[in-house]
Order: C-alpha cells, then structure tokens, then sequence
C-alpha cells in the first residue's frame, strides 16, 4: 500500500481515530485514547510515515520512547530511522543499574528512570510520546538523555494539547506534533 506524504485529509483520517473518554482516570480529564488509532492499519501507517519523514536525513542516532505509548510509536520510528530504540519506565521496571529522575506532577511527584549507559556520548536523540500534556514527562525525559551526555535534538508526538503549553516548557527544542487540540474538542 502506498501512502501519500502528510496532508490534511490523512491527518483528518488519524484524528477520527482518536477516542475521547471523559473523566478517565479522573474527573476532569477528557483521556485521548489511542487504541482505535492503533487498531487501523492504515491510520498507524500514515502516523508512522508522518512523523518519520519529518527526521530521515537527521541522522537520530536514538529513539528514546516513554512509558507506556511512546513506546509503540518510538519503537516503529526507531526501526524506520535506523536508529536504537531506549525505554524509559516509572520506578522499578527496569532490571539493570538506572538513572533516576523526580519531577513534579498536580498532585505530588513522579519518577522515571533510564538504564545506565543507554546513550552514547553525544548522541542525536529524539524524545517520542503518544501525547504532549504539560510537558514534564517530556522535559523529565530529557534531563535523563542530557545526564548521560546526549543531545535532544527534537521532540516527537502523535498529539498536542495545545491549551497546556508544554511545548514553551520543552524550548528551545524543537517539536513536532501530528494532531492539535484545543480544550473543547
Ligand atoms: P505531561 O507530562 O503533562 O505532558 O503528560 C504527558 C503524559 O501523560 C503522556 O505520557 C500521556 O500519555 C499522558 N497524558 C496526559 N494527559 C493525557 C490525556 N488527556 N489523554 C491521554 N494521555 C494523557
């Protein structure tokens, strides 16, 4: 199947994908599920192909993928990239000796954590995510690649709450986002 470069209608056909539930995990929260995305040949094609084309000839030497949806988006893009693919995990997922980072949430605060030694000195990373929110899982992310001497190149995700303004909390770094909401849709 050929599938053409981004355009407005194959965006359109991603976003159709997406599934709002409202006040999942709690009230409030209108939760952008992306099964039904994932559930669509054509439409996890297309999101693969979009985001891909915006980073060959960049030469990203590694994919970091968050917990738990970047990583089915960051582990697709690495392997179209040619580039190695790194997990990071919340707390006590990961076998091996990690680095840790605490950042803060609403409520309390979070930790993530990445293997040691997981990135080469210098390396050109992208940081992927199924959905940008406030940008401090994002920014978390990449203080962990930062700590092991990597360089964060860009910022990839599926979708961008645009009200949120996690994008000001990741400059100067770039960011790129297929789909963008507002706070009523
Ligand atoms: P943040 O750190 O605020 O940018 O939140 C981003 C993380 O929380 C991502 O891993 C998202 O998967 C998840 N997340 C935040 N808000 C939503 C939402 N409305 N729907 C789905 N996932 C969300």
């Amino acid at each position: 199947m050929v599938v053409p470069a981004t355009s407005v209608d194959t965006l359109a056909y991603v976003r159709a994908l997406i599934r709002n539930v409202p006040d999942f995990p709690k009230p409030g929260i209108i939760f952008k599920d992306i099964t039904p995305l994932l559930a669509d040949p054509k439409g996890f094609h297309i999101v693969i192909d979009s985001l891909s084309e915006r980073f060959i000839g960049e030469h990203i030497d590694a994919i970091v993928g968050i917990e738990s949806r970047g990583f089915i988006f960051g582990g697709a893009l690495a392997a179209r990239l040619n580039a190695s693919f790194v997990p990071v995990r919340k707390t006590g997922r990961l076998p091996a000796a990690v680095d840790r980072v605490t950042y803060d949430l609403e409520y309390g605060s979070a930790e993530l954590e990445m293997h040691k030694h997981s990135i080469h000195e210098g390396a050109k990373v992208l940081v992927v995510d199924d959905l940008l929110a406030t940008g401090g899982t994002a920014s978390a992310t990449a203080q962990l690649v930062r700590r092991q001497g990597g360089y964060v190149a860009s910022f990839a995700f599926v979708i961008e709450l645009d009200f949120l303004a996690g994008r000001e909390r990741l400059m100067p770094v770039p960011v790129v986002s297929l789909l963008h909401y507002a706070m009523t849709e």
